[in-house]
């Protein structure tokens, strides 16, 4: 364990915990050069501001990256830090558009020898989804690091500096590579395929339920326990070469004594695919069953995935998915399958294909 003399100081507004010895001495290292690391914002918590210091009310995406690099100086002393402004948006307003730019310049720049890794500040509603979304399109075992913050730059404990420093000193390690893209926040690693918001308030928001996490970071002090699980990055067929468009795909949550009318309606307003928030094990009422199976038969692509936060969805168990014609969306919580469901119809339409894509990421 590191020691550390504690300071505390005011910087851009933030009360933060500074100390002389903050980082890994072998980040420190005189010899080595620092690495390069380029920081992504995309708005967010993170990047939020309210009128007070202990007010609940604040609106996302109010400072620039530049501000938010400037106010977390310690991270200068891990990498060299050069800032992109993708967007600037609360993530619950994250749209294709964003997306599709945002790894169009993730790929940009960890195909340049000189970057060492990229960090995204994002917010922390869909940051699931993003995360999940980039470790299925991004073509480099380079570290990509999402942070996030559940409290605004202008709150009183801010969790967005120290989220935002150890970020930095994962993308600087040269053993966060080969891990798929990551989520770095409240000092956990998480991997994209396995991480969930399971709190609307709380700083201890996120979870790996299945898998667990990826690592620890503790003022930048990392260790990593596991790899990824499920193909991504390099392994990852998909591709977003000629992509100007991504199928829709509709989630929709299954509940006491549901008809098929959402069902009907999603594929009426164009859905290629749709994805059942199911209850227990991704299960629906026998009308709801009639409905959805009726559309795959029609060609629409029908993954059965939870409401449920923890556990699988297995094919076959309750309902007959060989012949209703569904895909089981196994570890995938409904927002990650819809993701992966949009990339598949990006390739094939067929059911056992989709579900042979569900095995392997
Ligand atoms: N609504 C915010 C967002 O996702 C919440 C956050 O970042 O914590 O952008």
């Amino acid at each position: 364990m590191l020691r550390r003399n504690f300071v505390m100081f005011l910087t851009g507004g933030f009360l933060l915990l500074s100390a002389g010895s903050l980082a890994p001495a072998r980040l420190l290292a005189q010899s080595k050069p620092l690495p390069n690391i380029v920081v992504l914002a995309t708005g967010g918590t993170i990047a939020g501001a309210a009128a007070s210091d202990v007010q609940a009310g604040y609106t996302s995406g109010q400072v620039g990256v530049e501000q938010l690099i400037a106010a977390v100086p310690q991270a200068k002393k891990l990498a060299n830090l050069r800032g992109e402004q993708v967007s600037n948006i609360g993530s619950q307003d994250m749209n294709d558009e964003v997306w599709l730019k945002l790894a169009s310049r993730v790929n940009a720049f960890v195909a340049m020898p000189d970057v060492a890794g990229v960090v995204i500040t994002h917010g922390t509603d869909t940051i699931e989804e993003t995360a999940y979304f980039l470790t299925l399109v991004v073509k480099s075992t380079k570290p990509v690091v999402l942070t996030a913050a559940m409290r605004p730059a202008t709150a009183l404990s801010a969790d967005g500096p120290l989220n935002f420093y150890n970020a930095v000193a994962v993308a600087a390690n040269p053993e966060a590579a080969g891990r798929g893209v990551l989520v770095v926040i409240n000092d956990w690693i998480h991997g994209a395929a396995s991480l969930t918001k399971t709190s609307t308030t709380a700083v201890q928001t996120f979870m790996s339920p299945l898998s667990g996490l990826i690592g620890s970071v503790a003022y930048g002090d990392t260790e990593f326990f596991r790899g990824p699980i499920g193909r991504n990055t390099t392994k990852s067929e998909f591709s977003l070469d000629g992509v100007t468009q991504l199928p829709r795909v509709d989630i929709i949550m299954a509940y006491e004594n549901m008809d098929g009318a959402l069902i009907d309606a999603a594929a009426a307003a164009g859905a290629k695919g749709i994805v059942i928030a199911g209850v227990g094990n991704g299960n629906l009422t026998a009308k709801a069953v009639t409905a959805l199976s009726a559309q795959a038969k029609k060609g629409v692509v029908c993954v059965r995935a939870s409401r449920v936060t923890v556990g699988r969805v297995s094919r076959n168990v309750e309902l007959d998915d060989d012949k209703l014609g569904f895909v089981a969306s196994l570890d995938k919580n409904p927002q990650k399958s819809r993701v992966l469901l949009r990339l598949a119809l990006l390739k094939s339409r067929s059911v056992a294909d989709v579900q042979r894509i569900f095995d392997e990421y």
